[in-house]
């Protein structure tokens, strides 16, 4: 039994490639089970011209106007019809920040997803995960800051209950600057329990992204070993697996990885959505 690879992004979103049905059919051919689309949905205005736009067949489409769902979805149901054996998920990858939720209300309501994925790309602003951007942040701001920002920017996206999982949760420690990794992953430490405490309270799954190990090679995925046995010991049991795939040959990428960083941290199974609830449970042994 393969792990569901529950985040993905189709050509949709503008820095993947590779169709819906080519991912599909590379799914497919791997041999995966189920897999769940996840487009990123990135809203900020202060954004817009970076990044606020996804692609529909190639063409520009501007993010905030939820007319390229259907679309989407279409090409969804369609991969749906042409490939057996697959069971495929609708869903978004949602760029958290401080009033997402006003924007975000006509995307949700337009359709039942199974999957909302919350993540924190970016603080003031700043992708701050890029380096040119993040040597900007961290001309203002200590890595302990970072950390702290990123947890308040996690806690706030947690408990605005809009999410069915939060991604990548110490996504920044990927930026290579200098000094910055080691003190930010040890201020993020200090705070990632009461993370840990909002997940399991407020019942939103934590996804393992193993983007981290393949294409950012850092050894680990995130959240890397220690976060993932401080988070069993608070209680985390809802976990997901996601490859965070830019493009079809990247799926499940790592998983083999991954997984024995979750076993080791105490977990026993990752779990799968369909309407934003649980489905199925997949034992990772
Ligand atoms: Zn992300
Ligand atoms: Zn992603």
């Amino acid at each position: 039994m393969q792990i569901p690879d529950i985040h993905i992004h189709p050509d949709f979103s503008f820095d993947a490639h590779g169709s819906i049905a080519q991912y599909a059919q590379a799914a497919s051919t791997m041999g995966l089970e189920e897999i769940c689309f996840t487009t990123h949905l990135d809203l900020d205005p202060v954004r817009k011209e970076a990044d606020g736009w996804v692609n529909i067949n190639g063409v520009r489409f501007p993010s905030d106007n939820p007319a390229w769902l259907v679309p989407y979805l279409e090409q969804i149901e369609q991969a749906r019809c042409q490939t057996s054996g697959l069971r495929i998920k609708s869903g978004l990858e949602i760029d958290y920040f401080s009033g997402v939720e006003d924007l975000l209300a006509p995307f949700l309501s337009a359709y039942p997803w199974d999957y909302l994925l919350g993540s924190v790309h970016c603080l003031e602003h700043l992708a701050v995960a890029e380096h040119s951007q993040g040597m900007a942040y961290l001309s203002r701001h200590t890595p302990a800051e970072v950390a702290c920002a990123t947890v308040e920017l996690t806690l706030a996206a947690i408990r605005s209950g809009k999410f069915t999982a939060i991604a990548h949760l110490d996504y920044l420690k990927r930026l290579d600057v200098p000094g910055f990794r080691q003190s930010y992953q040890t201020a993020l430490a200090d705070r990632l329990e009461e993370v840990f405490r909002a997940l399991v309270e407020t019942e939103t799954a934590m996804e393992i992204n193993t983007r981290a190990i393949n294409t950012y090679q850092l050894g680990e995925p995130f959240p890397g070993r220690d976060a993932l046995q401080q988070a069993f010991r608070c209680g985390v049991r809802q976990i997901t697996f996601g490859s965070d795939s830019h493009r079809p040959q990247e799926l499940a990428n790592s998983f083999l990885q991954a997984k024995e960083f979750a076993i080791q941290a105490g977990f026993v199974s990752v779990t799968t959505y369909q309407g934003g609830k649980i489905e199925r449970i997949f034992p990772l042994k």
